[in-house]
């Protein structure tokens, strides 16, 4: 799909004891970023045992596991990386890769955006958006 120049975004569930492992987040930001290239967002979202069909006895995906997680995948040089299904947590919202200021700004499904049609507000980066 990018090579036919088709936009993708990547998804990890991460339910535990099954995808919530360091070593596999890890592994899957290192192909993020070498199979796709930096620019592709990655999230990283919380499970939940009460929606789940097969794995109700599995608890919800700690917090900390998140933030671990979304730290793996800015330290592997990400430049989009977010935590979904916790609204409220920070790491929901788009932050510029160049100057780190809040340009998407999320809490749940309400969104404010701030960039400017597509460019940072503070420091003119491109932020890789799709505009409409
Ligand atoms: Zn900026």
């Amino acid at each position: 799909m990018k090579k036919k120049k088709i936009w993708v975004e990547i998804t990890t569930l991460a339910i535990p004891t099954l995808s919530d492992s360091e070593q596999m987040f890890k592994d899957i930001a290192k192909f993020i970023k070498e199979a796709l290239g930096i620019e592709t967002p990655w999230h990283i979202s919380q499970f939940s045992g009460a929606i789940s069909w097969k794995l109700q006895h599995l608890s919800e995906t700690p917090v900390e596991t998140l933030e671990m997680a979304y730290r793996i995948g800015k330290e592997t040089g990400l430049k989009y990386v977010y935590t979904g299904n916790v609204p409220g947590m920070p790491s929901e919202d788009t932050f510029c890769p160049k100057c780190n200021a809040l340009v998407i700004d999320r809490t749940g499904y309400r969104i404010s955006r701030r960039d400017k049609q597509g460019k940072c507000p503070k420091c003119g980066e491109n932020l890789n958006l799709i505009l409409k």
